[in-house]
């Protein structure tokens, strides 16, 4: 919907390849809004004003117009990363001088407020448009807001009708969501202290390759270097540990509100006599 909201039809978005606007949401851009998506590479999910300055098109009618920039924020797929906060203001110069649009995917903005202790609004003030997800490490059963200008969200009022997002009594998803501000919002540490621990427990594993540096929130990828993603899953829901693969050698553990202490350790024990 936000990108709807900024774009005309064979209007050019900048985001990275593994973000979600570009992996997970089944060609949408394309479908919903007739725009061309411009993937950048980078480590742990991020870009530089460089890379953007280098990716805006020449006005040529040739060219498509560059109009908006996406930022995911925790980074999902890089492992739950979190943007150094002067690459983003050095982004939103580029963005200012080149007349461009921003957008933070924040479905984890929280996750990486709690990581850098930099202030949600401080991050958000640097966008034009935000979105954050109350289901992801929040833990209410559902809900998403997006957030802008007073006319921007007029206009994200209407796409969201077109799109088929209009609710009606939706006030009983915007209570679970202001009880997951209110209680949640200071455990997220808890979660990325969990995941630092299970990561470091599992390090000296030979079947398995753990990048540390990208465990930097609640979230943990491990390669798995002697069985298949999906052979692992099996085994370890066997044992009563839930995760999934997102890759062929690829698993996804995420720690949360309904995972204790204790689970984490006998997840850890799991681990180990799975992949020992
Ligand atoms: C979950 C998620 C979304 C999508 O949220 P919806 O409420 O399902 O639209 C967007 N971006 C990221 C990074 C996500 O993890």
């Amino acid at each position: 919907m936000a990108v709807k909201t900024h774009t005309q039809p064979g209007d050019e978005v900048i985001l990275n390849r593994d973000s979600h606007i570009f992996t997970y949401e089944c060609g949408t851009a394309a479908v919903f809004s007739g725009v061309q998506l411009y993937p950048l590479d980078g480590k742990f999910g991020f870009f530089t004003a460089g890379d953007v300055e280098q990716s805006i098109r020449p006005d040529n009618p040739h060219h498509p117009v560059t109009r908006l920039i996406c930022i995911e924020n925790t980074h999902n797929r890089a492992g739950g990363t979190v943007w150094p906060e002067k690459w983003i203001a050095e982004i939103r110069s580029v963005a200012d001088r080149h007349g461009l649009s921003m957008h933070l995917d924040g479905a984890r903005l929280w996750n990486a407020s709690a990581a850098s202790s930099v202030p949600v609004s401080e991050t958000a003030s640097r966008f034009d448009s935000v979105s954050v997800c109350f289901s992801k490490g929040l833990g209410a059963p559902a809900g998403s807001l997006l957030a802008g200008s007073r006319d921007f969200i007029a206009k994200a009022r209407r796409n969201r009708k077109r799109m088929g997002g209009g609710m009606r009594q939706a006030g009983i998803l915007a209570a679970a969501a202001l009880y997951s501000l209110d209680h949640h919002m200071e455990r997220l540490k808890d979660d990325h202290a969990a995941a630092g621990r299970f990561s470091r427990a599992l390090s000296d594993l030979p079947a398995l390759s753990i990048d540390l540096e990208s465990v930097q929130t609640n979230m943990v990828f491990i390669r798995t270097l002697k069985m298949k993603a999906a052979d692992a899953v099996r085994l370890l829901a066997e044992k009563g540990v839930r995760v999934i693969a997102t890759g062929p050698d690829r698993l996804r553990v995420v720690f949360h509100l309904d995972v204790s202490a204790s689970q984490t350790d006998e997840a850890i024990g799991v681990f180990r006599d799975v992949f020992k």
